[in-house]
């Protein structure tokens, strides 16, 4: 049986690729030619005997998904891909450049099992999470389809990052590794719903990436309503993993707040938000609000507020001297926008 190379840690490429080359420098070739000039095909490993690339290709493969649709943005660079896998699942990434950076918006699960009430990722049923070289393959070919060099991944894709913990440390020790990717940490960011005891363990692993934690509502009560019961933990807890995570990591928190009309908009809200930040000792450089307004596209059953409340909920964590910003939402004609990437079957 071939093994798909991707989903192999360093190491156990290198045993199992023992018994074709043993020569240290023929290993690192390998290895450059995967990550570094993202081949697709042992055949393009031009620098080793042809007799070396074919065993290779008896034992290994280098791709375990299939673009099937791509769909690029009028409005800006923004391009949503639909993959394909082996077993004939789908799912979505999405590429998107700004200020001279481009980066990959990755999955790592398909559907996603938090199923929140906001967003089309969770009306997707959850099947299964990507493996370690599924996740890699969405930068291997997003950047060899648009020619352009990938400096930042997210993992705001479909799925909850922090339920897939052991594929998603393996990809983020493989994009920060000088030999593979050699993305700079404080280009990658995933994001969490709040999956507390995975976020401590993520904090002491200690990659230095950047968090992003969807809080989304102040109210316990009105949050268990949003995310399902099963993965919601409290907002106290979720806060104090925040505040664990910039200590132990000293990097950069994002707390992701999608703003809904009569739902988490109201002035008290906003002040609220400041009391527990400042309470958590989360008002500082190291931490930033991004007010994202609910995109109608999404679900009827939401409405963004109108742009005067979403600027006096700013106006309000400002004064309170919280860094915030309002979010402007990527590849919105697309349904390439956070919480859009779901809704597959009506694009195929
Ligand atoms: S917001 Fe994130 S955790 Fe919630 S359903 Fe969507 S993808 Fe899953």
């Amino acid at each position: 049986m071939k093994n798909y190379v991707l989903d192999m840690t360093d190491n156990q490429f290198k045993t199992t690729a023992k018994s074709i080359i043993d020569e240290n420098y023929r290993l690192s070739q390998v290895v450059k030619w995967i990550y570094e000039k993202k081949s697709d095909s042992f055949e393009n490993f031009t620098n080793l005997p042809e007799e070396l690339r074919e065993k290779f290709s008896e034992r290994f493969f280098l791709r375990a998904l299939r673009i099937i649709s791509k769909e690029k943005s009028k409005v800006d660079d923004t391009t949503r891909y639909i993959f394909k896998t082996l077993d004939k699942k789908y799912f979505f990434a999405v590429f998107l450049s700004a200020n001279g950076r481009n980066s990959v918006c990755v999955s790592s699960q398909i559907g996603c099992p938090v199923m929140c009430a906001f967003c089309y990722s969770g009306k997707v049923k959850f099947t299964r999470n990507l493996s370690r070289g599924e996740i890699i393959e969405q930068v291997l070919q997003i950047e060899n389809d648009t020619k352009k060099k990938i400096s930042g991944v997210l993992f705001m894709g479909m799925g909850e990052p922090m339920l897939n913990f052991t594929n998603v440390v393996f990809v983020l020790n493989s994009l920060l590794s000088n030999k593979e990717f050699g993305i700079g940490k404080r280009h990658i960011t995933v994001s969490s719903v709040g999956i507390v005891p995975a976020i401590k363990k993520l904090a002491d692993k200690n990659l230095g990436i950047r968090l992003a934690l969807s809080l989304h509502t102040v109210d316990e009560k009105r949050r268990k309503r949003l995310i399902s019961n099963n993965f919601s933990f409290k907002i106290e807890d979720i806060l104090n993993a925040g505040r664990y995570y910039i200590e132990k990591t000293n990097s950069h928190l994002t707390i992701e707040y999608t703003l809904m009309k009569k739902i988490n908009n109201s002035s008290a809200d906003a002040h609220k938000l400041a009391r527990l930040l400042k309470r958590h000792k989360l008002i500082n450089s190291n931490v930033n609000v991004n007010l994202i307004p609910f995109n109608p596209l999404v679900c009827a059953k939401f409405q963004p507020p109108e742009h005067e409340s979403i600027q006096k909920f700013k106006d309000i964590l400002r004064f309170n001297k919280v860094v915030v910003n309002i979010r402007q939402a990527k590849g919105v004609d697309i349904n390439a926008a956070c919480g859009q990437l779901g809704d597959i079957e009506s694009i195929l």
